[in-house]
């Protein structure tokens, strides 16, 4: 029998919360309950955001909390290479293409379209979907404009990517924590629009380099906090298009905060450092995130 593989893969673009906490001590007690393999992976694609010094703060809470994972620890900023030639091959089967309208640009377009009463559409976490434009684009048009080094990200044609995987995709969610039972759900990409799935100057997005890892590492378990849960929907749209194996899903409940809102990594309180100068041990950590 195969191992079950699971993994808790941070940003280190700011500092680990309970919220965190509670990821990664489940992954953990999930891998140990199935006798299975717990991976860390530090997903620094954002090399401005993403510094060493944060890096060294996950790994100093991880170990502290207890949690043990195997080496070596895979971080994304070192494996560009590989992103791109997945890029390369999105861009070689033109499902993806140069967008150049920047923030202003997008917000101009908008502004105009709701002017004129067209309520603008927007993804699942509030913002536009990208314009039309750019998609329409003739191969001249976008050669000049790359050539004069207009800034532009690569998107996914999503419309395009959907018709050709065929249309119904669905994913495997866990019901619960003991992932005992298990109901499809319907995958809808469409809904966050053409995706950023790579930058001029990085390669790779989150969504492009969390489908190749998880693919890469033989994740078949991605245990997760519930607000990535639509954001699935993009990954197995291109777990599809890049043939990758499809993991199961179980997307957690969010701990919040005394407001009863998100944790944010800048709320000094909640933060495992903070608490842990404050005075708390890890087993406080597993009190108040109830494992
Ligand atoms: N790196 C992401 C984050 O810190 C999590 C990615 C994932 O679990 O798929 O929010």
């Amino acid at each position: 029998m195969t191992l079950l593989t699971f993994r808790f893969a941070p940003s280190p673009n700011g500092e680990l919360h309970l919220g965190h906490a509670y990821s990664a001590l489940l992954n953990q007690g999930l891998a140990r309950a199935s006798g299975g393999r717990l991976l860390l992976r530090i997903e620094d694609i954002d090399t401005t955001r993403c510094t060493p010094q944060l890096e060294a703060g996950v790994f100093a809470d991880l170990k502290w909390l207890g949690l043990g994972w195997e080496e070596p620890v895979r971080r994304q900023s070192e494996h560009f290479a590989e992103y791109e030639a997945v890029l390369d091959g999105l861009i070689r089967e033109e499902l993806v293409y140069p967008a150049f309208m920047s923030r202003g640009d997008i917000r101009a377009f908008i502004t105009d379209s709701e002017k004129r009463g067209r309520d603008w559409p927007r993804d699942p976490d509030g913002v536009p979907l990208y314009p039309p434009a750019d998609k329409a684009l003739p191969v001249k048009e976008r050669k000049r404009r790359i050539a004069e080094n207009t800034p532009f990200a690569w998107r996914l044609d999503v419309d395009a990517a959907v018709a050709l995987v065929g249309g119904d995709l669905a994913w495997t969610e866990f019901a619960d924590e003991t992932l005992s039972a298990t109901r499809p759900v319907e995958a809808r990409p469409q809904d966050w629009g053409d995706v950023i799935v790579a930058r001029r100057d990085i390669p790779t997005s989150y969504h492009l380099a969390v489908v190749t890892d998880d693919a890469l590492q033989g994740v078949s378990h991605v245990v997760r906090g519930q607000d990535l849960f639509s954001a699935t929907g993009v990954q197995r749209l291109l777990q599809e298009l890049l043939e990758l194996p499809q993991p199961a899903y179980f997307h957690h409940q969010l701990i919040l905060g005394p407001d009863g809102r998100k944790l944010s990594k800048s709320l000094g309180d909640t933060g495992l450092a903070a608490l842990r100068e404050a005075g708390a041990s890890p087993d406080d950590i597993r009190l108040m995130i109830g494992l």
